[in-house]
């Protein structure tokens, strides 16, 4: 099966590209990915899949039921584009002003569109099913989190889930991947800390807020390597602060908020406490009051480990095991597909894809781009990786 999946993975190159191209040109923000979503429903539909649009805004889901009862897997893609001008200077770049496919999820859609095209011409040899969850907003809003709540991991209900980012960090032909968290929870905090303006000549008939976020900003910083265990990572970092107009007057209040990375549940879970016990000992102490409102974003990438090792297996199969590369640290920026991973076990494997002979630039930069011959590599992994699931074999 591993050659004939190879075969015709390998015989989609040029509609991969052509695909990756003309999504790679029209690039959509999240939650408006109309014309994206139409061109993929429009694929998974002639493949005869039975396809669900609109769900979660612009989502699409596409069930494709094998000859043989069985377990159902979820491949999922992302669709969304970033609010970035490119300037790749390539003849495909984005004809859509100030906006760009910068993360490769050009390349997400046309390999899980690939793999629908190789997986429904072997319909006949799978036991069970594959579902196609292509996603709106995954850079901007968590758009696997309504994705879920509308029914993406039901009917027939999903036993697992695999998906693959384009890593231009790594070669053609590599996976990184491991076993646990590989990317942060991420949330967010916002504090108002209120005292009483004034002249600014005369401090002590005020309770002046300036002076108390910058010690409770302080303190919230000392928390990290004081009250925290080093061995668990966790960023904090207050990325804004609106506080005063002019330079004689003590304002009434200031505001600051910002973002907080944690890699486990238990972390994660004591951090609002903490942040709040520091700015309600702070204002206390100088006699201020203050708001403190905690929003939880998108919770810990965590890659199930039969899953994970699903994925190294199929890829040591398909092109040796010298192409796995075990991922030596989680990164702290977070990914939404952990919305899918803490209902059904799955795992999210990095693909290889730095071009060579050519300068790097990292994903989210005007000039990022990948080399395209991973794409039918990452068609032969997902396919692979659903039918091994599925059948037991490969
Ligand atoms: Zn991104
Ligand atoms: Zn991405």
């Amino acid at each position: 099966m591993k050659t004939l999946i190879r075969e015709q993975a390998g015989k989609l190159f040029d509609w991969l590209v052509e695909t990756r191209r003309d999504l790679h040109a029209h690039p959509e923000l999240g939650l408006q990915e109309v014309r994206t979503s139409a061109r993929v429903a429009e694929e998974l539909g002639k493949l005869g899949l039975e396809v669900k649009t609109g769900i979660g805004t612009t989502g699409v889901v596409g069930l494709l039921r094998g000859t043989s009862p069985g377990g159902t897997i979820a491949i999922r893609a992302d669709m969304d584009a970033l609010p970035i001008t490119e300037e790749t200077g390539l003849p495909f770049a984005s004809q859509n002003e100030g906006l760009m496919h910068a993360c490769g999820h050009d390349g997400h859609v046309a390999m899980a569109l690939g793999a629908a095209r190789v997986l429904s011409n072997l319909r006949e040899r799978i036991r069970g099913n594959v579902k196609f969850i292509m996603q709106p907003a995954e850079e901007n809003y968590g758009g696997a989190r309504d994705m879920v709540a509308e029914g993406a991991l039901e009917n027939p209900k999903v036993d697992a889930i695999i998906a693959l980012h384009v890593d231009v960090h790594e070669p053609v032909g590599k996976l990184v991947i491991k076993s646990g968290p590989v990317g942060a929870a991420a949330d967010v905090f916002m504090v108002s800390i209120n005292g009483k303006g004034g002249h600014g000549s005369e401090p002590q008939a005020c309770i002046d807020p300036i002076h108390i976020a910058a010690h409770a900003i302080i303190a919230i910083q000392t928390m990290i390597p004081r009250k925290l265990d080093a061995r668990e990572p966790v960023v904090v970092s207050v990325c804004s602060i609106q506080g005063g107009t002019a330079f004689n007057v003590i304002p009434d209040s200031v505001h600051f908020g910002g973002t907080v990375r944690t890699l486990s549940r238990e972390r994660r879970a004591e951090m609002p406490k903490r942040l709040e016990e520091i700015v309600r000992g702070t204002t206390s102490t100088f006699g201020a009051t203050y708001d403190f409102t905690y929003i939880h974003g998108a919770p810990v990438t965590s890659n199930e480990p039969g899953m994970t090792e699903l994925m190294r297996s199929v890829a040591s199969e398909l092109w040796g095991i010298e192409s796995v590369i075990e991922m030596d640290k989680p990164h702290m920026g977070s990914e939404d597909y952990s919305y899918y991973l803490i209902r059904a076990p799955g795992a999210m494997g990095m693909l290889g894809a730095r071009k060579t002979g050519a300068p790097h630039y990292p994903a989210h930069h005007p000039k990022f781009d990948f080399d395209e011959g991973c794409l039918p590599l990452g068609v032969e992994l997902l396919a692979a990786t659903a039918i091994k699931y599925l059948n037991g074999v490969l």
